[in-house]
């Protein structure tokens, strides 16, 4: 990677033999150096930053660098065949990728190039992939809810199309799951999806849109994919390009939900470009603009007003932690861009709590304006309750007799987290959300056996959808819990646990 200071000069030289009549030369300049996917530049004067650069063999790079004597620029594709001298020459355009949607149900790397080996994707626009953000004139607060089915999430951190949650957690406790049965449950509802994976195992990106398809979700959802296994630009560019795609939806009106899976791999991606472009390493050796790279992402997630077409973008980033610390470099700076977290532990996941949602540090700060009333009804005291419950549990652990209201307070939070536990790829209709945590506000499960909370649930919900669909179809119509509604659930609920009883003691 040294720029050796004789050929430096000897390009010099040269340059300055032809600069009489070699006009041209501003757009046309010569590698120096190449090696790790960077190539120093001599030449190039008018390069801007971010612009594609064409290498011989129709190798593409892209400008990092602007020093006053040459250009860094990452090389997106193989280096190989790339050389000290080669002539390489500016295309006038930032990076761009196609968009559209055509790339529906279809799997591309970070340029926007198949790799589902479905054939060409036809495209009509592109778009950069970097933009300025929309501007506060133009945007609006979150005032729709975007339902991710799954109930711990919907009621205790609600998110609003054009909010940015982030899912934070340890290895394997379920972030991608979260973010896969979000996209899921977008079925019908007139959401398309975007996942970004950076940095995955090719196989787990392979499961995952086997998983989306089997869900039929793949119809609405673009998938973009920089594995671990390509270059560090490309993991680099894939969340920008994805955001591009989501873009080109967002100003036709429409809502978009974008996953970033996630974003510590695009950070040390990012660290590693910085330092091989010699920018100088900060904290944890992450380049000093390290925030800025993830908040001009997520910053282009909004909520357009209406004069500007009233569509959204939905982020939920990903973010990796090592045992547990959400006070490292990178998840500090994400959960300051974001509007709130999902924490997930690997306690609670290995105790069979799952979704592993820690409900005190998870929290959402602006979904709650776009949650559902029948949502905000049922849901209101389920964190306080779930606090106290935490609180009163670490006294229990010391043994000796519990009171009966300590002992009432910790069977119900007891029952409320079984109520809140919810498979993998069931994704909730907003209705059955709402039953099942009238149960629990009710208090309607608290003297059951915990193990069978889950299954009377799910034959009370098969028996009121079974016989009285009109209670279930009012709460999804209205979205709220009329006190009809409410007393007509009651009995419901009463009618089927006495049947429920009955069938028990016989
Ligand atoms: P990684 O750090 O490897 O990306 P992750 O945090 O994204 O992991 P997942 O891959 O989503 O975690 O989930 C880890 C495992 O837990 C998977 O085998 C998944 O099937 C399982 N799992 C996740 N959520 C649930 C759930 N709600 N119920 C049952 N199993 C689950
Ligand atoms: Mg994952």
């Amino acid at each position: 990677m040294e720029i050796k200071a004789n050929e430096i000069s000897a390009l010099i030289k040269e340059q300055i033999k032809n600069y009489e009549h070699e006009i041209d030369t501003k757009d046309v300049g010569t590698v120096v150096t190449v090696g790790d996917g960077i190539a120093l530049i001599y030449g190039l004067d008018k390069a801007m930053l971010g612009e594609l650069l064409v290498f011989p063999s129709d190798v593409y790079g892209m400008v990092m660098n602007l020093e006053p004597d040459h250009v860094g620029a990452v090389i997106l594709g193989d280096d190989h065949a790339i050389k000290e001298g080669d002539v390489v020459r500016r295309t006038n355009r930032v990076m761009e990728v196609g968009v559209g949607d055509h790339f529906l149900g279809r799997v591309v790397n970070a340029l926007g190039q198949p790799i589902d080996g479905l054939g060409p994707i036809s495209y009509e626009k592109t778009r950069p992939i970097e933009v300025i953000a929309p501007g506060i004139i133009e945007r609006k607060g979150v005032n729709t809810p975007l339902q991710t089915g799954i109930t711990a999430i919907d009621a205790i951190t609600p998110i609003g199309r054009g909010q940015r949650e982030l899912i934070i957690g340890d290895r394997q406790t379920g972030k991608t799951a979260i973010a896969i049965d979000a996209i899921i449950n977008q079925k019908d509802q007139n959401v398309y999806c975007i996942y970004v994976a950076i940095g995955q195992k090719n196989s787990t990106v392979a499961q995952i849109v086997d998983k989306l398809r089997q869900h039929g979700a793949l119809d609405y959802t673009i998938v973009v994919s920089a594995s671990a296994s390509e270059p560090a630009p490309l993991l680099y560019i894939a969340p920008y390009a994805g955001c591009a795609m989501a873009e080109e939806w967002l100003h036709q009106g429409k809502d978009v939900l974008i996953v970033y899976d996630d974003l510590s791999k695009h950070a040390v991606s990012y660290r590693a470009l910085s330092l091989l472009l010699k920018r100088s390493p900060g904290r944890e050796a992450y380049p000093g603009d390290v925030f800025y790279l993830h908040s001009r992402l997520l910053e282009r997630a909004c909520k357009l007003s209406d004069e500007f077409g009233g569509g959204s973008i939905t982020a939920l980033p990903i973010v990796e932690t090592q045992s547990g610390d959400i006070s490292a470099y990178i998840p500090t700076n994400v959960i300051s861009i974001t509007d709130g977290q999902i924490f997930l532990m690997t306690d609670l996941f290995n105790a069979g709590q799952r979704p592993a949602i820690d409900s005190g540090l998870s929290v959402s700060r602006v979904g709650g304006s776009a949650q559902f009333k029948a949502m905000k009804q049922v849901a209101a005291s389920i964190k306080i309750d779930l606090a106290s419950f935490q609180e009163m549990k670490s006294f229990a652990q010391f043994g000796s007799d519990l009171d009966s209201s300590t002992a009432k307070i910790i069977r119900h939070g007891e029952t409320l987290l079984r109520i809140l536990r919810q498979d993998q790829y069931h994704p909730y209709p907003f209705e059955k959300e709402v039953f099942e945590l009238f149960a629990a506000k009710h208090s309607l499960l608290d003297s059951y056996p915990l193990n069978d909370v889950k299954n009377i649930l799910h034959e009370a919900y098969e028996f009121v959808s079974a016989s009285h669909q009109h209670v279930l179809l009012a709460i999804k119509r209205e979205h709220e819990i009329t006190p009809e509604i409410e007393k007509e659930l009651l009995q419901l609920f009463q009618q089927f646990l006495s049947i429920y009883n009955q069938q028990k003691n016989n």
